[in-house]
């Protein structure tokens, strides 16, 4: 009779058990419908405040509603369940909701951890009301970052790059144990690391990624040199600085500045947005675009509820980069308030690398000679110049941008290294300029903070943007100002929102897979 008693007891026990680790697929087709309304509220709110926190320096209720969204997904059950689920669904349409949610769930768990959503946030906050300080007086990081590429006294330049990277030295130790932090919550989730964990949900797999960082690298790494030498024979410097680099271009930037006064270029924006067929002035866009105290010093698109309300923020000042980041915001908005999908799940959850690329499609008109002269009235022999110069700066982003992005990779990689000596290593494998080991320049990127494993999306994004380019122009011929590529932008892109994969999406509108060869051809390496 015991015997008995023991075998049901345990009979129960594991029938007990087996229930915990099943579940249904109404309990997890209502799981997905609860966190799709759910995100889509918070979402909303959440882009409210973050608006206010941005433009105003402050926010009413932002950790209100960032405790809600935490709440909802930090429910030990959740990323179970969802993972126990996924075997229910086989229809198209309900996985790839699924897949959006679920991956929303495991990047925000990682997110939504008490210690790293503080630290991050308050190095955050920090960084928005930062003003550095420079010669005694406070100024602006976009004032530095004018002064340190053109002003003609050298000492000058170095004093305000020093100026500008200064607030990495304030941001470095957190940003050091964000990266250890983030690996430690990652692997409680089962990822070796938190790079790992983002590539998990990225279309471009790690070991495709490092290739293509590497193949870059070497058809960069000659020509890159050759320029180098172009400038310490122009600027008759043995050593180049950092601080060097652009300003050897500033009499052409200087010239194409002037084409762009601040005044004119939203006028710019609308004008050519209305030649690839958008009316602005219908569109339910509103803009903060003013410099002032209290506001972030950068630019940023927020979808607050798209498509019916989107904002820009943006600090213009005179000269092209201002334009060209406006515009790029300007192609975020635009493509959120053109999607049209009845899932919310679509609307909001667009991935990176493909808003991005969205972005700098409506960007990459201002490379276009045709649009220098028709939409800024530069004169053809000055666009001519520029797009030169520019072709060679674009080999410097190149190259800067892998230093970048081989740091963040390595940092993920093991936190605990000597992360300045790993810049300043990469710095010199990458620019062959001297180092500064008393600055941390990378410390002074945001990106690392608020958008970690984010600078990759800008890579794919310009991949993206050769891409369909190649095939805007072959099918119609030109670009800017032409209404046929707008539709041809809103047809195959837009309006889809993130129905579909972007590779999916990029293979329908170019008939091609995702293909890097387009950029190494525009950057003629
Ligand atoms: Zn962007």
């Amino acid at each position: 009779m015991r015997f008995l008693l023991i075998v049901i007891f345990i009979a129960a026990l594991i029938l007990n058990s087996c229930q915990e680790t099943t579940v249904t697929k109404e309990e997890v087709a209502a799981k997905l419908d609860t966190l799709e309304h759910k995100f889509e509220w918070l979402d909303y709110r959440i882009s409210q405040e973050q608006w206010d926190l941005y433009t105003r320096g402050f926010s009413d209720s932002l950790e209100f509603y960032t405790g809600l969204y935490n709440y909802t997904i930090t429910d030990k059950e959740l990323l179970r369940n969802l993972n126990l689920g996924k075997k229910y669904f086989n229809d198209e349409d309900n996985l790839r909701r699924y897949d959006l949610i679920y991956s929303s769930v495991l990047t925000g768990l990682i997110e939504s951890e008490n210690n790293i959503s503080a630290l991050r946030d308050s190095l955050n906050k920090f960084d928005i009301i930062y003003r550095p300080n420079y010669n005694g007086e406070k100024t602006t990081q976009s004032s530095l970052y004018d002064l340190y590429r053109s002003s003609d006294n050298r000492l000058v330049r170095e004093q305000s790059y020093r100026a500008w990277t200064q607030i990495g030295n304030e941001l470095a130790d957190g940003l050091a144990q964000l990266f250890r932090l983030r690996n430690q919550q990652a692997r409680t989730l089962g990822y070796n690391n938190y790079f790992a964990l983002v590539f998990s949900q990225m279309e471009v797999d790690q070991p495709t990624y490092l290739k293509l960082l590497d193949r870059l690298d070497s058809l960069s790494r000659k020509p890159y040199q050759s320029i180098l030498q172009g400038i310490r024979t122009q600027l008759r410097y043995d050593d180049v600085e950092i601080w060097d680099i652009t300003y050897a271009y500033k009499d052409i930037n200087r010239k194409i500045d002037s084409y762009f006064p601040v005044d004119f270029q939203l006028d710019m924006v609308k004008s050519s947005l209305e030649k690839l067929g958008y009316d602005l002035d219908q569109l339910p866009i509103y803009f903060d675009l003013e410099a002032r105290e209290g506001k972030s010093q950068f630019a940023y698109a927020f979808p607050i509820k798209p498509p019916y309300d989107v904002r820009v923020l943006a600090n213009l000042t005179n000269g092209l980069y201002s334009t060209r980041v406006l515009m790029h915001e300007m192609g975020h908005a635009l493509h959120a308030t053109q999607i049209s999908q009845e899932r919310a799940v679509y609307t909001n959850s667009i991935a990176s690398a493909w808003g991005e690329g969205m972005a700098q499609l409506i960007a990459a008109q201002c490379d276009e000679k045709d649009w220098l002269q028709n939409e800024a009235n530069v004169p053809a022999d000055v666009a001519d110049e520029y797009n030169k110069a520019k072709k060679e700066q674009d080999l410097v982003y190149l190259r800067t941008t892998l230093c970048r992005l081989m740091f963040e990779y390595e940092a993920y990689q093991n936190p605990n290294q000597d992360l300045n000596k790993l810049y300043w290593d990469l710095f010199e494998k990458y620019l062959f300029l001297p180092r500064h080991d008393d600055l941390k320049p990378w410390a002074s990127l945001i990106y690392y903070i608020t958008h970690p494993v984010y600078m990759q999306n800008y890579l794919f994004a310009d991949i993206i943007t050769a891409q369909s380019l190649n095939s805007i122009k072959r099918l119609y011929g030109y670009y800017s100002g032409n209404n046929l590529a707008g539709s041809f932008l809103t047809h195959n892109y837009f309006r889809f929102g993130s129905r579909y994969s972007w590779r999916e999406m990029l293979k329908r509108g170019t008939d091609e897979d995702f293909n890097p060869d387009y950029l190494i051809e525009q950057l003629g390496i």
